[in-house]
């Protein structure tokens, strides 16, 4: 299969927070990947800006260290990397101050492209980074601002943010970046719901007999101690990624794949929300088991409170799936690093094969490790002996199936940063959207706060709480495997 690049307009990114961990890990290597793949135009530009004293060149040296530790890509080599360093400038700017700013008035002066913003500093930054670009009139009409999660901590800040950008930007200028949107194998689950005649007719409560959401990853807290703790897997994790892939799932149809008609559906689901009752929900704290610290002792604080894992059963209220649970997990420290969407089907009225036999088709979305799709079906099993049947998966995975080029997909922030190019907010949210997912989250919080709710211990390296299991046992239910 031939790899199809699809060119996009010349550009000017601007990366305040050039020089931050998000940069280095995600932003930089990813646009070199882009770089290596053909697709940046010619005279496209990438400017770092941050507070640190920096010449251009030790910019891109600086650059060229992150790339070497963070990643290329197949078609990537040193000379690539010289081109690509040849693109980028640096200009040292204090987003709180006025200092730096007439430099990148100068460097940005006189170019009639496209503008993208990439506010990859702390959100209080936010409204600062918004009113100094349009003070210094640093925007054009193709001027589009990006910014990185968390997108508030309650409905309150997350209002204030939205207000704050709002004062000098369009929402069509506004690109809030959930990476898990930029999954290949997210997009295909739209691909694969919307594309086939198969699965919508049955995508509703009357043959769907629940949904499971999988986050778990194997890492703790680590570093990012301080902040998690004021956060939590609730505010960290649910709120915004579980969320977006419970919409992805749970929408209607949109009439038509613009990204409005999307993000309208989306909002639609989490509008149709219930409440979550307090005993549908299990939050936990991995313990110091294992190889690691645990986390009161991670996050330094013996009392604290905060969730590292939280698993809820959610429901929603509109034609299609009055019925049908939604039960959604992440947490940190787990057996295994998974995310994984599930969709089961129910079991049959009726077999016609005698007794009773519990097989029923699930189609599972992996995301990670291995994205791909796989599909559950019913067969005989094979030799003589009388109709024994047995479930194999019908898989999709998309390394085998399409070869080369499912092997070295685009990360998902090279495919976001390009659709931010072009100027495509599908996979984006809207500022309504984030609003209304923390007006759901927020009461669920508020209630573990009113009635100092104590997370469950769990052993690190384990598949979470017990009380996780038994959530789904009063339900007649088992949570799927947690797989590598
Ligand atoms: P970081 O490592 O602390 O980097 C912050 C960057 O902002 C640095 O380049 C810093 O450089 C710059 N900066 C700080 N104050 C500034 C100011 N007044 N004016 C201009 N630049 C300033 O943070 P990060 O981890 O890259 O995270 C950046 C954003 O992405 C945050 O909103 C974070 O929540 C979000 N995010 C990060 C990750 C991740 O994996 N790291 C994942 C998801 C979301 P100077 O100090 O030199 O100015």
């Amino acid at each position: 299969m031939v790899s199809r690049v699809i060119p996009v307009d010349t550009f000017d990114l601007v990366i305040f927070g050039g020089t931050g961990d998000l940069a280095r890990r995600k932003i930089l290597p990813g646009l070199f990947r882009r770089f290596c793949a053909g697709q940046m135009p010619e005279d496209a530009r990438v400017i770092g800006a941050a507070r640190a004293e920096m010449s251009a060149d030790e910019y891109r040296s600086f650059v060229a260290d992150a790339i070497r530790e963070f990643g290329g890509g197949k078609s990537c080599d040193d000379g690539t990397l010289e081109a690509f360093q040849a693109r980028l400038e640096y200009v040292t700017v204090d987003a709180m101050g006025d200092d730096g700013w007439p430099e990148m008035v100068k460097l940005m002066d006189g170019r009639d492209v496209v503008r993208a913003y990439y506010f990859s500093v702390a959100p209080s930054l936010f409204g600062d980074l918004a009113s100094r670009l349009h003070k210094w009139e640093l925007t054009n009409d193709q001027t589009r601002i990006v910014v990185e999660k968390p997108f508030g901590r309650d409905l309150v800040t997350a209002k204030a943010l939205n207000a704050s950008l709002a004062e000098h930007f369009d929402e069509s200028q506004i690109y809030r970046i959930d990476h898990y949107l930029g999954k290949e194998t997210v997009q295909n689950l739209m691909a694969v719901r919307f594309g086939n005649m198969l699965f919508e007719p049955l995508w509703n409560s009357q043959y769907v007999d629940h949904i499971q959401i999988t986050v778990a990853e194997t890492v703790g807290v680590g570093g990012r101690g301080d902040y998690y703790d004021r956060s939590g897997a609730m505010r960290d994790m649910v709120q915004n990624h579980l969320m977006q892939l419970l919409c992805l799932i749970a929408m209607e149809p949109p009439s038509k794949f613009d990204p409005d008609a999307v993000r309208d559906e989306k909002l639609k689901v989490i509008r149709a929300l219930d409440p979550v009752a307090p005993h549908h929900v299990v939050r936990g704290q991995y313990d110091a088991s294992g190889d690691g610290p645990g986390y009161r002792e991670a996050v330094e604080d013996p009392r604290s409170r905060t969730e590292s894992y939280v698993a809820m059963k959610v429901g929603i209220s509109n034609w299609r799936w009055a019925g049908t649970p939604f039960y959604l997990r992440t947490g940190k420290r787990l057996v295994t690093r998974s995310s994984e969407i599930s969709v089961v089907f129910k079991e049959l009225n009726h077999s016609i094969f005698g007794e009773k036999q519990d097989h029923r088709n699930t189609l599972s979305i992996r995301l990670q490790p291995n994205e791909g799709i796989t599909l559950n079906v019913t067969i005989k099993e094979p030799g003589p002996g009388g109709m024994r049947l047995v479930d194999v998966p019908l898989d999709m995975t998309f390394a085998e199936a399409l070869g080369e080029d499912a092997e070295d997909p685009p990360d998902a922030y090279e495919r976001l940063i390009m659709d931010v190019i072009r100027g495509n907010q599908t996979l984006f949210m809207r500022g309504d959207e984030v609003e209304a997912a923390w007006a759901w989250t927020d009461p669920i919080i508020a209630g573990w706060e009113a009635r100092g709710d104590v997370p469950k211990p769990y052993e690190s390296g384990s598949s979470g709480p017990g009380d996780a299991v038994q959530m789904l046992a009063r339900d007649t239910r088992v949570w799927r495997e947690v797989k590598p």
